[in-house]
């Protein structure tokens, strides 16, 4: 790539953006008169914490997501801790987990006395597989956890086979992956349980923090709910049957997520629609887009690129903002060193590669050629002299 493409005459600090990475905003505002309704709601009755507005939301994410239960929790990451928790997964026990994730999945499982083993993931997917997951089982080891990546979904099949034959739990990371579909049906209904998150920048977010636990398992769900209160059994606030702690869905984000609710698959299908124009108008052939299957939820849109860091900073002085999800594999982050026992090849070469384009609801064709058209230059100097 020659530096002749970049425009020198734009100041490098004050970059004005023109094309933003995301933009919340707008979402908020399809939906503001039912968050409006929500805050009188709020105000009129001050019950701010568990209540009608948690139940209802947890009973419509358990009808969306198809499974029998939904416990709301505060965040996806303890929504992960307390599944294996729940599971009675702990101190001696390992959980296999992806390397190229958000560290909160290998940091959930610590949270819960366990020991993250990363296994390296299928170079083109970047999606854990059998084959990668294989040579890290063990006598200790009992849950895998996939994690649905930029919304595209794992071949459940073939996982939850490796699970049964080698009597492993199997526990969705759904984090990215809110409406997401493998085989016609939800992310989050294929394993012993699924942990959601609803941090605002997921296709489905709150106001806040928020997160929550869908498992078919009743069981399970009891003792979720009553870990994440305080150890509180249902029939009484007052008997502390387990050692629990808070870690509880606050009544204004179940009800702001409840309003968000009926327009995800609206959302979803606009992120569908963009990702279509991105891959038509992706021409550069040094440009390489990260596969989603056709039941994606297209969190992110990210591309793999060569000479990823001066291509970033090339879109970033054309006013497009990126993001790299994520340029650190969990197993070289300090803390986090010991859980791999080999250097994980496909992990460590794709984080030096990808971008994570702009990619929410609202993008507008013009935005999404500004992306392709910068890109495409980008990587294509000679085209650009011409003339
Ligand atoms: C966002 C995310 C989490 C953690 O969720 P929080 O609500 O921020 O705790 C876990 N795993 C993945 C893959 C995520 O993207």
């Amino acid at each position: 790539m020659s530096a002749g493409v970049i425009p020198r005459d734009r100041a490098l600090p004050d970059v004005t953006v023109d094309v933003p990475f995301s933009d919340l905003g707008s979402m908020t505002a399809d939906v503001a008169e039912e968050l409006e309704a929500v805050w009188k709601r709020l105000t009129a009755t001050s019950s701010f914490v568990g209540g009608s507005a948690v139940e209802r939301f947890e009973h419509q994410w358990s009808q969306y997501c198809g499974t029998a239960q939904a416990v709301g929790v505060a965040n996806g990451t303890d929504a992960i801790e307390l599944i294996l928790r729940g599971l009675g997964i702990g101190p001696g026990d390992e959980v296999i987990v992806p390397a190229n994730t958000f560290i909160a999945t290998a940091e959930g499982v610590l949270m819960a006395g366990a020991t993250p083993r990363f296994v390296d993931v299928d170079p083109e997917s970047l999606l854990i597989t059998p084959e990668t997951i294989d040579p890290a089982v063990n006598e200790r080891t009992a849950a895998i956890i996939p994690v649905h990546l930029y919304g595209n979904t794992p071949h459940m099949d073939d996982l939850g086979r490796l699970a049964r034959a080698k009597r492993l739990a199997l526990i969705e990371d759904a984090a990215q992956a809110h409406g997401s579909t493998w085989g016609g049906k939800k992310a989050g209904s294929f394993g012993i349980a699924a942990s959601f998150s609803f941090y605002p920048g997921k296709n489905l977010g709150a106001f806040g923090d928020a997160g929550a636990v869908v498992t078919n398992d009743s069981g399970l769900a009891d003792r979720v709910r009553s870990m994440s209160n305080h150890g509180r059994s249902p029939a009484s606030g007052h008997v502390h049957s387990l050692v629990g702690r808070n870690s509880r869905l606050d009544a204004l984000q179940a009800a702001v997520l409840s309003a968000k609710l009926p327009m995800l698959g609206f959302w979803n299908g606009a992120r569908r629609a963009i990702m279509r124009t991105y891959t038509r108008l992706l021409g550069s052939a040094a440009v390489q887009m990260v596969q989603q299957g056709t039941g994606s939820a297209y969190h992110l849109n990210v591309v793999r690129v060569p000479d990823r860091d001066r291509v970033r900073e090339a879109l970033r002085r054309m006013g497009i903002e990126t993001g790299i999800h994520y340029p650190i594999p969990c197993h070289l982050q300090m803390p986090y060193r010991e859980f791999a026992s080999d250097p994980l090849p496909a992990a460590e070469t794709a984080a030096k590669q990808i971008l994570s384009l702009p990619l929410f609801p609202h993008m507008t064709h013009a935005h999404i050629e500004r992306v392709c058209d910068s890109l495409n230059e980008i990587l294509q100097p000679e085209r650009t002299h011409v003339g």
